[in-house]
């Protein structure tokens, strides 16, 4: 379960966003190194781990794999509780899981007052001639959020070793 209490080296980090936006496919990436053009939805949560060295520190990621469906949120909800940072991914060919962000940051600090040790991700940065957004829009939205930004690609592997080394850097700064 989610719930047992703060163990010291161990970082509880949430992968949040609309449904199709990649955010399986960023774990993947991340623990596996691999990526799959159709892979399955994620059905309510699940999770990987992965030990990072972190300014000489090994430290170990428990990484929160959400559903990014509505059927899915009381499922999800318990898990933003236990979580030491959120990861909230939008896909930048799409405007819908762009304009979403807000909803789920709200969903989640009704859950979570911390969730603003996070970091805001534009994933598919391999699509970005079907960009759909200016990305200053997506870093005053970060900024509003108290949040960095940050894009990537799971398939080409553009940034995501980063994307999880950032947010364990920032978590243990802000710890
Ligand atoms: P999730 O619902 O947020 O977990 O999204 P998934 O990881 O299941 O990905 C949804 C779809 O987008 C899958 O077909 C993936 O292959 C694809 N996908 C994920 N990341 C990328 C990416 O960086 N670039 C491209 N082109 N496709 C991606
Ligand atoms: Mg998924």
């Amino acid at each position: 379960t989610p719930s047992h209490g703060k163990s010291d080296g161990v970082l509880k980090i949430i992968l949040i966003g609309s449904s199709g936006v990649g955010k399986t496919s960023l774990l993947q990436r991340f623990t596996d190194d691999s990526f799959s053009e159709n892979g399955k939805p994620t059905i309510g949560v699940d999770f990987e781990i992965k030990t990072v060295q972190v300014q000489g520190r090994q430290v170990t990621l428990q990484m929160w794999d959400t559903a990014g469906q509505e059927k899915f949120k009381n499922v999800v909800a318990p898990f933003y509780r236990n979580a030491d940072g959120v990861i909230l991914v939008y896909n930048i060919t799409n405007m819908d899981s762009f304009s979403d962000i807000q909803s789920w940051f709200t969903e989640v600090q009704r859950y979570n007052t911390r969730c603003s040790l996070g970091l805001l991700v534009g994933n598919k940065h391999d699509l970005m001639f079907r960009r759909v957004l200016d990305p200053q829009m997506a870093i005053a939205l970060a900024n509003r959020l108290g949040m960095s930004y940050l894009e990537t690609s799971a398939k080409h592997s553009t940034n995501v070793c980063e994307l999880f080394n950032a947010m364990a850097e920032f978590l243990l700064q802000n710890r």
